[in-house]
């Protein structure tokens, strides 16, 4: 009943360096249906190899990726952008968000790249405006907004397509120790509420705490 697997997932930089890089080695992990998963890792240790392995941005040099145990490893291009659009939503420490475009916008884009009608999909961004507490703010563009909303919309752009992993990189870490505290607390309510699986990098012990497990990504030695 495991959303995310990764088995024996082994990652080595090497093809132009001047050293082989080996980041993860022999790593498994998985992430279970309805649980938030920590990924605590100090700066250099792979945190971003294995997000990106993760969602399928990125391919292993041994080891399997499985998404509700689907081996994903030997899908071409097509079928992993696919997969990524339906089942995964992404977060980063910056919020990415489309500058030249609204709020609501941000949100509805996804949705119609995925086929969903544009009635459908403002009706879900309305929603999830209003979930992170932002109903009044749809029409604005993120540079009239303040770090912690933009986040927030990021976090509904995230999970517009309803997927079943989130995948997300530090999602607080460009905010204010405060700030930072109360929109954690408004994904995780998002998370729980939605019953979303998630893998969540963080530095932060106090927030990791908050999950229902902290995995530790040790450096490996090369
Ligand atoms: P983290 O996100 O934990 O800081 P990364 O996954 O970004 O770590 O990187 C892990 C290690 O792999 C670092 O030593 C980094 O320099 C190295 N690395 C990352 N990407 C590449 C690449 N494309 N080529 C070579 N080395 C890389
Ligand atoms: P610990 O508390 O012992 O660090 P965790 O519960 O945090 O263990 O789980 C981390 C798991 O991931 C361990 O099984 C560890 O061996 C594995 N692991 C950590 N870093 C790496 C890595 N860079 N490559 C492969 N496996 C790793």
């Amino acid at each position: 009943n495991d959303v995310l697997q990764l088995l024996g997932v082994s990652k080595t930089y090497a093809k132009n360096g001047p050293a082989p890089v080996r980041v993860l080695e022999d790593l498994n992990l998985s992430v279970a249906r309805g649980e938030v998963v920590a990924l605590v890792a100090p700066s250099g240790a792979g945190k971003s190899t294995l997000l990106h392995i993760a969602g399928l941005l990125d391919t292993p040099d041994a080891g399997q990726v499985l998404l509700h145990g689907r081996d994903m490893s030997g899908l071409g291009d097509r079928a992993r952008t696919e997969a990524r659009r339906q089942e995964l939503g992404f977060v980063y420490q910056f919020h990415h968000l489309l500058p030249e475009f609204s709020a609501a916008e941000n949100i509805v884009l996804p949705q119609l790249a995925n086929g969903v009608s544009d009635g459908d999909a403002r009706a879900r961004a309305t929603e999830l405006l209003d979930r992170v507490g932002l109903a009044h703010r749809g029409a604005h563009r993120p540079a009239e907004m303040s770090g912690g909303e933009q986040q927030r919309v990021a976090f509904c752009r995230a999970l517009a397509n309803q997927p079943a992993l989130l995948l997300a990189d530090e999602p607080t870490g460009n905010l204010d120790p405060e700030t930072a505290d109360r929109v954690f607390a408004v994904l995780m309510d998002l998370v729980r509420e939605t019953g979303l699986s998630a893998l969540i990098a963080t530095h932060n012990h106090e927030l990791a705490g908050r999950m229902d497990r902290v995995i530790h990504l040790h450096e490996t030695v090369a």
